[in-house]
């Protein structure tokens, strides 16, 4: 992977290579880490990032949940990042910050582990399709929100995720759909999902899902653009068979179109309320829509 010159490490800038780990990292072994995904982008004023007070507050949660301090503000993340993305040279990609328990104590309790935090980041592409995808239901339901606490993101969560997305290569599928323990849609393995039925959107509610903020700008987007309120619901499997268009929505994914699930077509493939949030989308992570500049850290 081209990770460029730097990575940051524990708050200094060290050559990719020397930004390693113990092979007794708390985190290795038990997935006791969290992290964000935040895309950049070239822009007609130079790369920003989108969204990033966004990830930062959201990483800083996660780290919470763990009972794991990041020993950095979060403003120090923040300026890490801008800083690394130009020392790096990259226009347009991805910034992966991470922080776990690292060495220094095996055991389930991590307390007393080294905490180690790292920014890293690369050129990336398209993570699913431009075109719309075809998905099938994983047999593979999301972690029940009392087993683990779904709304973090800790890495150690996606054993599960990886799970889905092998049963969907493996079954010549684009991405899977994931259910939750009751039955009811949740999410992608790296997603949110929502449906189109009768010109309004419809998402799973929160709970069992990663409440991405991608799902939350267009959320907004729809409502603010469109004029399309979007109802957050117990969606059934049934919802997404009769639904006239179905999309994933996430930081790697952005808007990506659904065009069958389990060899079903959804709709008739005109995709016209998902497509506009698709154009919409690209709009304001590429700073051409002046409303939305507010959300863009330039660098
Ligand atoms: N659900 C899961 C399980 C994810 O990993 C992601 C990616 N972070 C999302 C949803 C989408 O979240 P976001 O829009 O914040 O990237």
């Amino acid at each position: 992977m081209n990770l460029g010159k730097f990575v940051w490490r524990n708050g200094k800038f060290v050559v990719a290579e020397d930004a390693t780990i113990s092979v007794v990292n708390h985190a290795l072994h038990y997935g006791s880490g969290v992290f964000e995904g935040v895309r950049f982008y070239k822009t007609a004023s130079g790369s920003a990032i989108f969204r990033l007070d966004d990830h930062t507050d959201r990483l800083f949660y996660s780290a919470s949940v763990l009972e794991l301090e990041i020993p950095f503000s979060r403003e120090e993340i923040n300026s890490a990042t801008v800083e690394l993305l130009r020392k790096n040279g990259f226009e347009s990609g991805y910034i992966r910050p991470v922080a776990m328990f690292g060495e220094g104590k095996m055991g389930l309790n991590p307390h007393g582990a080294k905490i180690e935090t790292f920014i890293s980041a690369w050129p990336w592409g398209k993570y699913l399709s431009d075109d719309p995808i075809s998905c099938g239901i994983s047999p593979w339901i999301r972690i029940h929100p009392r087993s683990l606490q779904c709304d973090a993101k800790i890495t150690g969560h996606y054993a599960n995720s990886i799970l889905s997305s092998l049963w969907a290569k493996n079954h010549d599928f684009h991405e899977a759909i994931v259910l939750d323990h009751a039955g009811n849609l949740a999410e992608g393995p790296g997603e949110n999902l929502f449906l189109v039925k009768n010109g309004r959107l419809l998402t799973p509610s929160r709970g069992n899902i990663l409440p991405g903020i991608t799902r939350a700008t267009v959320i907004e987007l729809a409502e603010r653009e469109l004029g399309i309120k979007t109802e957050e619901k117990t969606l059934t499997p049934e919802d997404l068979f009769s639904a006239d268009e179905a999309f994933f929505t996430g930081t790697a994914a952005e808007v990506t179109l659904i065009k069958s699930v389990d060899g079903r077509a959804i709709g008739d493939g005109e995709n016209a309320i998902s497509g506009q949030l698709k154009k919409l989308y690209g709009e304001v992570v590429s700073g051409r829509a002046e409303k939305y500049r507010g959300w863009l850290t330039f660098l």
